[in-house]
């Protein structure tokens, strides 16, 4: 069934099947409200704002502000260690008490539910930085943080993944059913109890441990998808967004190691260092003590340590493209030994050695080894002086003197080096991964193997 074009402008009977999502549609002034989420609004800004101005009014008492640094801890970790580690990586397995308290704490932290969280998430890991990834960092800091949840999303646009695994859980299941419930309970009831039955502060219970504790949970979780894909380093790949900082670990209870989580998602750790910050990996370590947990995944060190030789092998490269190392050899002029041996009896300071042609006139005054050694090269083959018959040269004299071609002794010629190389096939020369050629020390073109002794050195 296809419309022709100028039905399209027509008003038709009936609702249109392929209506528009508000989110593919222009922001305006007139439609703004109809771009905003305002369940999520109310979830993660107006009840944190109702919190602050209770907070005027009741006073925080000691007791209370303990309990509701733990419960931050515990809802945190129902984040961390549950919604993150165990359901959308799997980096590990937990049994039904355990994954019965991720649950609840988890719904406790107010992000949704574990179904909704862990698909988004994996989307995430899927599609990271793409059109696909449900909080891309490439749509701004701000967006990644908060945007995506305020703003509203065409759920068509989100990366599929596959969930089945979380169908199958019927924790998962019955806290996706029962969530609005499980949030009530666990995000505001339950702190308010604690707080209320152990020390008689109903009020103070419902405000900090309940309310503004949300605020921080949310907050600090949330910049797990904005400050771990903006802050940092990147030792594993520097292809994508996340990265590596201890203040994200700081905030987040230890998903900051972000750029090690995205390479290795289902190793259970996110800091593999015994000193870095990772309380959900220590949590984790101790359920298995306790019989709560098992098959706790780890990626090898040898795989691990391979991402990271090779990120830094990726740091060498980029930092000897910037160096100078003189004009590749196959670009430099080709010259024939006559016109190379006319140029330097002509004035210009030429010194050909293993075949390359250098032009030292502006070095002359500076060689370590005083003039007259210098022009004793010049307009003669000095392979063998230079590399040990008057003086062994240094790595860095072979480095400097690079810098100073302009030619090469046409093959075949007076040049026995440069012959014998070209003969042997050993002009073949390591490449980066951009193809610029890596000059090792002691492989200068112009360094050969051997010390040649000549008639004067014996
Ligand atoms: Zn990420
Ligand atoms: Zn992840």
């Amino acid at each position: 069934m296809s419309a022709k074009p100028a039905d399209a402008t027509r008003p038709r009977a009936g609702g249109d099947t392929k209506k528009v999502h508000i989110a593919d549609t222009a922001l305006t002034r007139q439609n703004w409200y109809k771009h905003v989420n305002w369940l999520n609004v109310t979830f993660i800004l107006g009840i944190p704002l109702y919190g602050c101005i209770q907070a005027l009014w009741v006073p925080l008492q000691m007791k209370t502000a303990i309990w509701a640094v733990i419960y931050y801890f515990f809802t945190g970790l129902g984040i961390t260690a549950g919604y993150h580690r165990l359901w959308a990586h799997c980096s590990y397995s937990a049994r039904l008490p355990l994954r019965i308290w991720l649950a609840a704490v988890g719904g406790g932290a107010v992000e949704g539910s574990i179904r909704w969280w862990a698909r988004g998430h994996r989307a995430h890991h899927r599609y990271t930085d793409t059109d696909k990834d449900p909080y891309s960092v490439r749509k701004g800091l701000l967006y990644s943080h908060l945007g995506w949840m305020v703003m509203k999303q065409n759920p068509k646009r989100i990366g599929r993944t596959d969930i089945s695994d979380l169908n199958e859980d019927p924790v998962v299941q019955w806290q996706h059913r029962n969530y609005i419930q499980t949030v009530i309970a666990m995000g505001l009831i339950v702190p308010m109890l604690v707080a209320g039955l152990g020390w008689g502060d109903w009020w103070g219970g419902f405000v900090y441990a309940g309310i503004l504790r949300i605020f921080f949970v949310q907050q600090a979780t949330f910049c797990v998808n904005s400050l771990a894909h903006w802050l940092g380093d990147q030792p594993f790949d520097d292809r994508n967004s996340p990265r590596d900082h201890v203040i994200t670990a700081l905030v987040t209870l230890g998903e900051g190691y972000h750029n090690f989580h995205h390479e290795f998602p289902s190793d259970y750790r996110n800091a593999i260092e015994w000193h870095q910050y990772d309380p959900t990996k220590w949590t984790i370590w101790i359920w298995k003590q306790m019989g709560l947990a098992y098959d706790l995944k780890k990626f090898r060190a040898n795989e691990i340590e391979k991402g990271r030789v090779q990120q830094l092998q990726k740091k060498i490269d980029q930092k000897r493209a910037r160096l100078d190392w003189g004009v590749p050899l196959d670009q430099l002029p080709v010259m024939e030994w006559d016109d190379y041996v006319d140029q330097a009896k002509n004035g210009r300071g030429l010194v050909a050695i293993a075949g390359v042609v250098h032009d030292v006139t502006d070095f002359i005054k500076d060689h370590p080894g005083g003039k007259a050694m210098i022009n004793s090269g010049i307009g003669k083959d000095a392979t063998a002086m230079f590399n040990g018959g008057i003086y062994y040269h240094s790595n860095a004299a072979h480095n400097l003197l690079s810098t100073m071609r302009v030619g090469v002794i046409r093959g075949g010629c007076e040049v026995e080096i440069w012959k014998r190389a070209q003969k042997e096939g050993t002009t073949e020369y390591v490449r980066d991964e951009t193809g610029q050629r890596i000059v090792r020390a002691g492989e200068q073109v112009t360094k050969i193997p051997e010390p040649i002794p000549t008639a004067d050195a014996a």
